[in-house]
């Protein structure tokens, strides 16, 4: 049997996936199942990680099965995964203590603030690129390790590991013989020296976590041990790690500095490759290992938007003005041009470079004329205006910086990918408002393909950056049809409408 397929499991927020991959990096098989949310206390997002290994071994064998392959077919296995989510188990057992905590997760809030009290926050973000927020692992574990009783005295004793997501399904497939993550993970765990490359030692006493519960950090294509026969009847190794953005990044072969990708789902991350510099933002934007390859590390400045695509569902399931989100797209064409109405989607707070978590989101700018189809239009427009916040914030980096100007500027370029570039419209607004081009890939399931070549290249079936860079498949690109002085102004009217929301 010969060994040419490639599986990525790409264990997300709502849902867990699998798709298996041919020797053109075609996908050919796909498995998905919804996993339950759990709430338990406002601001709490729990999973169960029972549920997330029985729905990713499920969804791995329905991909396998509906590729038409054998298992003893697949050559490597990739894992990308929701960032930043925690779980802790027993190295002996395997049993987790309580729940997987979510990223989206506030319950440290008031403990993140009492670490910016004591002003420790530069020092944090020099070694780690993050700002103090609950987002992150660090006070996610601290949390579990001191709500339950005894669990401090068994983490110092070896007895308890902690891990993000795959980490935990490493060592699940691996049978619990590897304890293992890969840089992009470590990197968002707020204990991790982006520089250094190490866990930080002044981190985890600051945090008050034992060392010994850490996996061992390796390069995102590696070695990360092989998956247990017992599972799916023959051995096979796992060879590529990233999170969910990182992975995106990569399979949108973004691999030369300046280049940037946006993914539009539920919310929005933006990343721009700085190459080899860690550049540490002065606008509030976060600093994170792009990925790891053969031993070098490369950085991205990253901007995150809480609300993208969930401005649409927040049309369709609360106003209700929509069945589907794909109805969008005409009605906002329906609007009329002269419309002046913002809407800000604060609905959880704003993310960069806002950082503010208090305040709420508001409509703007109402006439008696003012319909559905402006609404829906504003809606689509704030996706393309809170991006514009954040290449604002990144321009600001890269002149503080004095990388990349000139006129070989390739960040006036941005690849998008993500469920909601299906919408021409937004795309198009985003591209106006942004006043660059667009490019939409054809293959626009870049996060599980981006794991799938990490994969692949490590085994040396799959090209390797250079070549892959060069079958990356341009789908449509969309340039400004708005003149930028128009532009400027909306965007202006943004700013103001956002002015008015802030808490601070
Ligand atoms: P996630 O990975 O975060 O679950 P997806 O990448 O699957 O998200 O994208 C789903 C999001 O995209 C939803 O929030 C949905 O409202 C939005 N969406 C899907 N299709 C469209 C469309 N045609 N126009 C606008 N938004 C859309």
């Amino acid at each position: 049997m010969i060994k040419k397929f490639v599986v990525a499991i790409d264990q997300g927020t709502t849902s867990c996936r699998s798709i298996v991959f041919n020797e053109d990096l075609q996908p050919i098989g796909v498995g998905q199942k919804e996993l339950t949310q759990y709430f338990p206390n406002p601001g709490w997002v729990e999973h169960d990680p029972e549920e997330i290994w029985s729905s990713t071994l499920e969804v791995f064998k329905e991909s396998v099965d509906k590729a038409g392959i054998d298992f003893s077919s697949i050559a490597t296995v990739g894992i990308t995964n929701q960032r930043e989510t925690v779980v802790v188990w027993d190295r002996l057992t395997g049993h987790t203590v309580g729940n997987a905590i979510v990223w989206q997760d506030r319950r440290t809030f008031e403990f993140c603030n009492s670490m910016r009290d004591d002003n420790i926050e530069n020092e944090v973000i020099n070694k780690t690129g993050l700002l103090l927020d609950p987002y992150f692992s660090g006070s996610k574990i601290k949390w579990i390790l001191d709500e339950h009783q005894g669990m401090r005295k068994r983490a110092e004793s070896g007895n308890l590991i902690a891990g993000t997501i795959d980490s935990f399904l490493i060592w699940r497939l691996t049978g619990g013989k590897h304890h293992v993550t890969d840089s992009t993970n470590a990197a968002r765990t707020q204990l991790f020296n982006i520089r250094e490359h190490c866990w930080d030692s002044e981190l985890l006493e600051l945090f008050a976590i034992p060392k010994n519960m850490l996996p061992e950090v390796k390069d995102c294509a590696d070695s990360f041990g092989s998956i247990d026969p017992n599972i799916f009847g023959t051995l096979i190794p796992i060879n590529g790690v990233a999170g969910d953005q990182h992975a995106a990044t990569i399979g949108q072969a973004c691999f030369s500095s300046g280049m940037m990708k946006t993914t539009y789902g539920t919310g929005c991350f933006a990343l721009l490759n700085t190459g080899e510099t860690c550049v540490l933002s002065k606008n509030r934007l976060l600093t994170t290992i792009a990925y790891r390859i053969r031993g070098k590390s490369t950085f991205a400045l990253e901007g995150s938007i809480f609300v993208a695509g969930a401005v649409i569902q927040w049309l369709r399931d609360g106003l209700k003005i929509i069945k589907k989100a794909e109805e969008s797209e005409n009605l906002a064409i329906q609007a009329r041009s002269n419309s002046r109405v913002y809407l800000v989607p604060a609905f959880t707070g704003l993310g960069a470079p806002y950082w503010d978590a208090e305040c709420r989101g508001a409509i703007f700018g109402l006439t008696r004329d003012t319909g559905y189809a402006e609404i829906t239009r504003a809606a689509l427009r704030s996706v393309g205006y809170q991006t514009r916040d954040l290449f604002e914030a990144m321009k600001k980096d890269q002149s503080d910086y004095g990388i990349y100007s000139g006129s070989n500027n390739r960040s006036q370029m941005l690849r998008v990918d993500g469920g909601m570039v299906k919408n021409d419209w937004m795309v198009q607004s985003l591209s106006d408002i942004l006043q660059i081009k667009v490019d939409r890939p054809s293959v626009v399931e870049t996060t599980s393909m981006g794991t799938a070549w990490l994969a692949g290249m490590h085994i040396g079936i799959f090209p390797e950056e250079k070549e892959f860079e060069q079958s990356w498949e341009l789908d449509k690109r969309f340039s400004p049809l708005m003149d930028e002085e128009q532009a400027n102004n909306r965007y202006k009217g943004w700013l103001e409408a956002v002015g008015r929301v802030l808490s601070h």
